[in-house]
């Protein structure tokens, strides 16, 4: 058996600021455009569902940004969370891969989504705002929210896809439980939902919908504003904690990554530990292969169009350039809420653009195969989201042994699979389908991308 490899460090040791990789772009992103003339947006277009802090975030090309005492003071909890060495996994693969991991399963909520919820919570709190409407796919954003709600004396409302909704009464009651309202979507509440109610009354839901009748919610009354969980500059700045944090335990551990891995919903665990590294290679600094990790049934970096889209699926949101698979599109029904959402952060596109991070996909039967054995090896069990991660880091590792070479591999285990085990028990009784996409759904949807003037 061997040793537990844990490298900690003290509270004190919780960065001041976050890192904005804005700073370090060798070119900016695309400007988020105005849904309706298709000009570029300013800071007031947003301020009917963002306060200013955020929205002075989103467009920050400030490096360091500093974060607010009463956040850090909250991160204390649970933060710097640990880093690992996966000896034991290194073992069964016998691999020369040295492997490492970051665990952010140990917030409250069990992911890194407590990392930013806290921060927009403080913020939404410091403009007087006193209710947040938000989206949930799988539960753990909602999750993340209702907490932070609960501790800046916040009302939150959800609304949750619905098939997650039914699949997952216990994330729901979580969320309950910090005292949030949870809604499954489509509801009746706004108009996006009836109308897609109208169209389709047995609509399962999608994030795309979702979205759209929180922002809507949140546009009609100035006491609330609407947060999102991922996609968002601002929402990626927050994550980089993680990164920041990872890379002076690699210090401890004396070793640089050679791979850096994370898996990609709407892109933001990934940016959260990869970030940091991209800014220091974009400084001069050592190069190191990243690589997003997505499902094939949503395959958004690997399938998707580089092209300007909205957010939501009613386009009440702004448009943003990044790799979608239009707003219309519907994933087929697979185990990982999470990384269900149609469109990719603008940042990571750019990112891919530019070539700085390489993308790759897989289905949900062997990627739940790699969480089993990743869990008999370390003892954590992975979210299903995670597991991406995880197949990806095995097939590296298993490379490092036909090649003989022994490269360093440093992945994001972004949160803990206890709240899935419905999903874990459907892949143990062979019940899991590896369920392609529907092609023509995805040329519809695609072909329904707004026309922008390059
Ligand atoms: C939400 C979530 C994801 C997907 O979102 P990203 O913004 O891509 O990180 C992945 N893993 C877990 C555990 C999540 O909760």
């Amino acid at each position: 058996m061997s040793e537990t490899v844990k490298y900690v460090l003290p509270e004190s040791e919780i960065p001041k600021t976050w890192y904005n990789i804005a700073a370090d772009l060798p070119t900016p992103p695309p400007p988020v455009l105005h849904p309706g003339t298709h000009q570029p947006i300013g800071p007031d277009d947003l301020a009917a569902i963002f306060p200013m802090s955020l929205i002075a975030q989103e467009v920050s090309t400030e490096r360091e940004i500093e974060i607010p005492g009463p956040v850090r003071e909250i991160y204390r909890q649970w933060r710097p969370a640990p880093l690992f060495r996966a000896r034991r996994l290194e073992h069964a693969l016998g691999t020369p891969a040295r492997i490492f991991y970051k665990y952010e399963g140990v917030s409250p909520a069990g992911s890194h989504k407590p990392n930013t919820a806290v921060a927009q919570a403080f913020y939404n709190k410091d403009a007087g705002i006193s209710r947040i409407t938000t989206e949930t796919g799988a539960g753990q954003w909602g999750s993340a929210l209702a907490f932070s709600g609960a501790l800046f004396g916040i009302e939150i409302d959800v609304y949750m896809v619905r098939v997650s909704f039914e699949q997952k009464p216990y994330r729901r009651a979580l969320m309950e439980s910090y005292g949030a309202r949870c809604v499954p979507s489509p509801s009746e509440e706004t108009e996006a939902g009836r109308e897609i109610l109208a169209r389709d009354p047995d609509s399962r839901g999608s994030l795309g919908i979702a979205i759209s009748e929180a922002v809507e919610q949140a546009a009609k009354r100035a006491d609330t504003n609407y947060a999102l969980g991922s996609v968002l500059n601002h929402v990626l700045l927050h994550q980089t904690v993680i990164g920041l944090v990872a890379m002076r335990q690699m210090d401890m551990a004396d070793v640089y990554p050679d791979v850096i891995i994370g898996c990609t919903g709407g892109g933001s665990n990934f940016a959260g530990i990869a970030f940091p590294y991209i800014g220091e290679k974009l400084r001069g600094g050592r190069d190191v292969r990243i690589i997003a990790v997505e499902p094939a049934a949503c395959p958004t970096l690997t399938r998707g169009r580089y092209a300007y889209d909205f957010g939501d699926t009613a386009h009440l949101t702004p448009l943003v350039k990044m790799h979608t698979l239009g707003s219309t599109f519907v994933p087929p029904g697979f185990h990982s809420g999470g990384l269900r959402y149609h469109g990719m952060a603008p940042l990571v596109s750019h990112l891919q653009e530019l070539g700085l991070i390489t993308s790759t996909a897989f289905k949900q039967i062997e990627v739940f195969a790699a969480g089993v054995q990743f869990a008999r090896a370390e003892g954590i069990l992975p979210a299903p989201e995670a597991n991406h991660a995880v197949k990806a880091v095995i097939d590296e590792a298993i490379r490092c042994r036909v090649d003989g070479v022994p490269r360093t591999i440093l992945f994001n285990l972004c949160g803990h699979g206890h709240f899935d085990m419905q999903a874990y028990m459907d892949y143990f009784a062979g019940r899991l389908e590896d369920r392609a996409y529907d092609e023509a759904e995805l040329a519809m949807a695609l072909a329904g991308l707004p026309s922008i003037a390059a």
